[in-house]
């Protein structure tokens, strides 16, 4: 099949010719917001899953960014539907990202121009088994302090490389972080979910991407009954669950069965972690019309 058109600064344009300059601002000092969405075949056709939602943070990560956008939330999301509908594709990743252009090369980009593209992307599974070992991670994640955390933005993600390139080096599959205080913070690019004697638990906003996926899993576990708090969570309130998962729209719902050297539950994917992702995978596919609002056909 042929690779899929790319849509750039407004027109769709064919997958080899996308180019960008060497002096790009963005590729040099890592200030670009994305986003990733996923969009899936259902019955009353193909949706992007909380598409309004992920151009909504894409718009704020940019705006915190002080860029200049020259397209409004609506006109984004056409374009989403647009690049999707284009692909020929029934399901998918698609990747938005805005970045500064060809530059002076000085730290302050104003002189930079302001580049949207939309790239979609064949992914099935982010992580590559059905459930995963993950290592506490010797890095911490970056410090609220440091930057604002509510943003996704690229320049984040060489923390997130330096997890995984240590968690890889260990035999693990992925990282977990902690955050400057010692709780557990997130993956590198999931967050972090356990259920202990029935309870569902998360690490509370702040020191965290404030994930789409894990605010669809929050509010399916109320609707079904399950309490959720959201609280600090310690290394070993992580190590000691009863279960524990990440969630992300790469990842969706990936089950933990060991962090560092402790398994968690008996090893095997755990029933409240099962149940959640079933249900996941029912709004996501509109099976469950209750969540029909959080899908966008194209
Ligand atoms: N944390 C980080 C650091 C991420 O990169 C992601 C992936 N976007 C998530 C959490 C999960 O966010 P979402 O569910 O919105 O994809």
């Amino acid at each position: 099949m042929a690779k899929p058109k790319i849509w750039f600064n407004g027109r769709l344009i064919g997958w080899n010719d996308s180019k960008i300059h060497l002096t790009s601002y963005s590729l040099h000092y890592g200030a670009a917001a994305f986003e990733g969405i996923r969009f899936y075949q259902t019955k009353k056709g193909i949706a992007l899953f909380r598409l309004k939602d992920h151009i909504k943070r894409l718009l704020k990560s940019a705006e915190i960014l002080g860029m200049n956008i020259r397209y409004s939330q609506k006109e984004l999301e056409k374009s989403a539907k647009l690049t999707v509908k284009a692909s020929g594709m029934k399901s998918g990743y698609l990747r938005p990202i805005i970045f500064y252009g060809e530059s002076k090369l000085f730290v302050h980009a104003k002189d930079s121009r302001v580049n949207i593209a939309m790239i979609i992307l064949p992914w099935e599974k982010y992580l590559q088994n059905n459930s995963v070992r993950v290592m506490i991670s010797k890095y911490i994640r970056i410090h609220p302090k440091s930057v604002p955390m509510e943003a996704k933005i690229s320049g984040y993600y060489v923390n997130s490389l330096f997890a995984i390139l240590d968690a890889r080096k260990n035999g693990y599959d992925e990282a977990l972080l902690l955050d400057h205080n010692g709780y557990v913070a997130e993956g590198p690019a999931e967050n972090f979910f356990i259920v202990k004697n029935n309870v569902l638990m998360t690490p509370q906003l702040g020191n965290i991407l404030p994930g789409i996926t894990r605010d669809s899993i929050i509010e399916i576990a109320k609707d079904n009954g399950i309490e959720v708090i959201e609280k600090n969570l310690k290394p070993e309130d992580a190590k000691n669950s009863d279960e524990a998962f990440f969630t992300g729209t790469g990842a969706e719902i990936t089950p933990i069965v060991q962090i560092g050297k402790s398994m968690i539950g008996n090893g095997k994917i755990g029933l409240m972690t099962q149940k959640l992702a079933g249900l996941f995978g029912d709004a996501v596919s509109g099976k469950n019309m209750k969540y029909e609002k959080w899908l966008d056909y194209v």
